[in-house]
């Protein structure tokens, strides 16, 4: 049996990176995925054929997670098709980092809306259909800045701080009704987010890493699937940092 057999999952903003990894995993699990980002692109369409070849049913939806009333037709559009959502994994994220000094309100308030305003649109209108489930999981992608903040980061670490708020008020608020709310916390992670980071900047970063290398967009999901599936039953608002040892 595998681990999320019979599960549906909603990834946002997963037609790359990170949450592309988490939707080739859980696929590879047994779970059926309803991939959302921005625009339905190349990539996207061939992620879902990708998935399909795992033997699950999976489609790509195109969405502004920031955008509360479309997030609520797209979660509504992904009930019609799916029936049930087991699994909600608020993956999207930007960054725009610039000292505070030079940092725009446009800069600050993107950050904030696409990263935290969108955890909030789309976990509010998937607890509705958990709660009448009574069971599922909630995974957030927050990250160690949130922990430990980061100079030219003030807008992206109070977003991913803000998200492990969050994460441990939702559980608190409805693990009562068999739901579960965690949130990872991703260190340098090599994929296009970081790839435009340039190469000093990358080698600081690595040295600070125990382990001595960029962690893969595999490892963070091989994480998801441990909060997403029943191996992590009696785990619920936690902050589980995958960064090499990073922050420790
Ligand atoms: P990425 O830039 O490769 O992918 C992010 C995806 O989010 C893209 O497909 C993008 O189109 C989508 N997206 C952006 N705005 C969106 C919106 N408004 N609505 C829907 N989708 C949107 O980034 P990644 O490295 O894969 O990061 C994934 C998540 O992990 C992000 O939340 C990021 O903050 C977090 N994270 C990444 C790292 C890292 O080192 N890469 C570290 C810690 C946390």
């Amino acid at each position: 049996m595998k681990l999320l057999e019979g599960k549906t999952a909603v990834i946002t903003g997963a037609a790359r990176g990170i949450g592309a990894a988490i939707a080739r995993k859980y696929a590879s699990e047994g779970a059926n995925i309803a991939v959302t980002d921005l625009v339905v692109n190349e990539a996207a369409e061939a992620l879902i054929k990708e998935l399909e070849g795992y033997g699950v049913k999976a489609k790509a939806y195109a969405s502004d997670a920031s955008n509360f009333q479309q997030t609520d037709e797209i979660v509504k559009e992904i009930m019609n098709d799916f029936g049930q959502i087991d699994v909600l994994v608020n993956n999207a994220g930007i960054t725009k980092d610039t000292l505070l000094m030079r940092m725009t309100e446009e800069q600050w308030d993107a950050v904030i809306t696409v990263n935290l305003k969108s955890v909030f649109n789309f976990t509010k209108a998937v607890q509705t259909v958990m709660l009448k489930q009574r069971s599922g999981s909630i995974v957030n992608m927050s990250s160690v800045v949130g922990v430990s903040g980061n100079a030219g980061q003030s807008n992206y670490s109070a977003s991913k701080a803000g998200m492990i708020g969050f994460t441990k008020s939702v559980a608190k608020e409805i693990g009562s009704r068999g739901i579960r709310c965690n949130a990872i916390a991703p260190g340098y992670i090599e994929t296009d987010m970081t790839a435009k980071l340039p190469e000093d900047v990358r080698k600081t970063w690595i040295q600070q890493i125990p382990l001595r290398r960029g962690g893969k967009p595999e490892d963070v999901a091989n994480t998801a699937v441990f909060l997403a599936s029943d191996l992590s039953s009696y785990v619920t608002g936690q902050v589980i940092h995958v960064c090499g040892g990073m922050n420790t």
